[in-house]
């Protein structure tokens, strides 16, 4: 039977971020999913960290698949030559459908649509909705104030323990590419994708 492709959503920055570290990652992450051969699913921009990353996995021949709210088609300047491109109608449908055709999802550094797009994620896997990898990359330490965040709602009673253990933080490019041939190369049982979002 034949392996099904293995997809990988990025959520991240629409802007390119004060460190010209981020970019760099941006573009390494996108080299590296080309060269395994994971589907990059993303916001379908052509800004920030968003483009950057598009921009590396389309040069180094790999399959993307964009999905963009009509509203947001000028002002993220949809690319035009993915793979796939998805238009929806709303924010949140859009949220769905690339999570929907994902197998895991990594989060570079970004603003409030980042965070907010990993807050849905960690929820769902929190009420238990789905089991796909959740990877923080923590370029630059980008994340640590997160990460911080996180510790200080559990410390505080407002989450259980378990809620750190619901995503994983990499540093380097080696890690998180290591973490994803884990989760997508040999799926444990009940971490395949399931076709729907919750
Ligand atoms: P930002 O991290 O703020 O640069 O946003 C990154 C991406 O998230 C951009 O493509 C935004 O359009 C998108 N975004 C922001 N808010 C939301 C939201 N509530 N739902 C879905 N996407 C969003």
């Amino acid at each position: 039977m034949p392996v099904p492709i293995r997809s990988v959503c990025v959520f991240c920055g629409a802007r390119p971020g004060a460190d010209p570290a981020h970019a760099a990652m941006a573009r390494a992450v996108g080299a590296m999913l080309a060269r395994r051969g994971w589907r990059l699913v993303f916001g379908a921009g052509d800004l920030g960290l968003m483009g950057e990353t598009a921009r590396a996995a389309h040069a180094a021949g790999g399959a993307t698949f964009g999905v963009i709210p009509r509203h947001l088609m000028q002002a993220e300047a949809a690319r035009g030559d993915l793979s796939t491109l998805v238009i929806t109608e709303t924010m949140h449908e859009r949220k769905k459908v690339m999570f929907a055709n994902s197998d895991a999802i990594v989060v570079l550094p970004g603003g409030a649509g980042t965070l907010d797009e990993f807050f849905e994620v960690l929820t769902w896997r929190q009420l238990g909705l789905h089991a796909r990898p959740i990877l923080l990359l923590d370029s630059a330490g980008y994340w640590a104030p997160l990460i911080g965040l996180v510790d200080h709602v559990i410390a505080a009673g407002f989450a259980d323990p378990s809620l750190r253990g619901y995503f994983g933080v990499v540093a380097e490019m080696d890690a998180l590419e290591a973490r994803l041939a884990m989760a997508l190369d040999a799926p444990a049982p009940g971490m395949a994708s399931p076709s729907t979002a919750p």
